[in-house]
């Protein structure tokens, strides 16, 4: 076992998330320290040798590294602010989904009071730590980055962004957006088949593959958003709104709701409105990076 190995490691939280990268710390070698505000969630881990701290000033002592995975950025700036003096000279890991902005906020703080910062993201579940398959991405600290690599790829792979505490928590939230996006399309889809009796898992056994199908044209988007040129051959803007338009006017029809489909239809006409019909469905990336000021 190498030294990495043996650092002893805290976890401050142990909901679902926290007790999965507890457990898989534990089990990758190193001594670790649990607490969470409620007692009871540690029993399993302490069942199986993991030491729980009477209180969270002496979980934060026990080791030099210590993993926040608490709920959201309130809950952990009113759990670590009180232990400011405790952390000095130490490494806080900050894998609780928070905001760029937040994550910033708290990275000066600790920086200011001689913490080390590294800020995480999750992109896994709690069944996934631990396995290739999740993945966690990093900002802030490179030093404690490339100190730790070996304690953070036991959780997953693990990708360092910069030193802009910021961007691990950037590059979550864009993702998760596609994510949340991408569902909330497919809901659209199958209220709309609901509403003949469609059940939704005979919708989706051909959504699932049709997604898939148009997951190959990103990279072409991906360069229309990059050039800023959205010269397009086929397909235009109006040929495409023409086809949203028609989705929302079904979804009116069959009595559904149509916020997901309106969304979209906003940001084509907008472009549309400026003049860009003839240009292809990724200039709607120019709506969304240049919102309209609000008043
Ligand atoms: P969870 O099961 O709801 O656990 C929340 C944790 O935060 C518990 O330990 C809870 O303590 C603690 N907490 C909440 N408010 C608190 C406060 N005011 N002061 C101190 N502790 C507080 O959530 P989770 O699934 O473990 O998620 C933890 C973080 O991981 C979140 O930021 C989440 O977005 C992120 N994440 C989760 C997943 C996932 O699939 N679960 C995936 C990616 C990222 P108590 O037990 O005392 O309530």
């Amino acid at each position: 076992m190498s030294e990495q190995h043996r650092i002893p490691v805290t976890v401050l939280g142990l909901g679902t998330m926290g007790r999965a990268i507890a457990d898989t710390i534990h089990r990758g070698g190193h001594p670790t320290t649990i607490w969470n505000r409620t007692a009871g969630r540690a029993d399993s881990l302490v069942a199986k040798g993991v030491a729980l701290a009477a209180d969270p000033v002496a979980a934060v002592e026990a080791s030099p590294v210590v993993v926040v995975c608490l709920l959201d950025d309130e809950s952990v700036r009113g759990t670590l602010t009180p232990l400011v003096d405790a952390l000095a000279g130490r490494l806080v890991v900050n894998v609780t989904t928070v905001t760029p902005k937040q994550a910033r906020q708290t990275s000066d703080w600790a920086v200011e009071h001689g913490i080390e910062y590294l800020d995480g993201a999750i992109m896994a579940t709690p069944e996934m730590i631990g396995l290739p398959v999740a993945s966690l991405l990093y900002s802030g600290s490179r030093a404690a980055f490339d100190t730790h690599r070996e304690l953070l790829e036991l959780l997953g792979g693990a990708r360092w962004f910069g030193t802009d505490a910021g961007l691990a928590s950037l590059y979550d939230l864009a993702l998760l957006g596609s994510m949340y996006s991408m569902f909330a399309g497919v809901a659209q889809g199958a209220a709309m088949l609901a509403s003949e009796g469609v059940p939704a898992a005979e919708f989706v056994a051909m959504a699932g593959p049709w997604i898939d199908a148009m997951l190959s044209a990103l990279p072409y988007h991906a360069e229309y958003y990059d050039s800023g040129d959205y010269t397009a051959e086929v397909q235009s803007l109006d040929f495409n709104k023409a086809a949203v338009d028609a989705i929302a006017e079904a979804a009116r029809d069959q009595g559904v709701g149509t916020d997901v489909v309106a969304a979209v239809q906003t940001l084509i006409d907008r472009q549309v409105a400026a003049g860009h019909g003839k240009d292809g469905f990724a200039r709607i990336f120019e709506s969304i990076r240049r919102p309209i000021p609000r008043a």
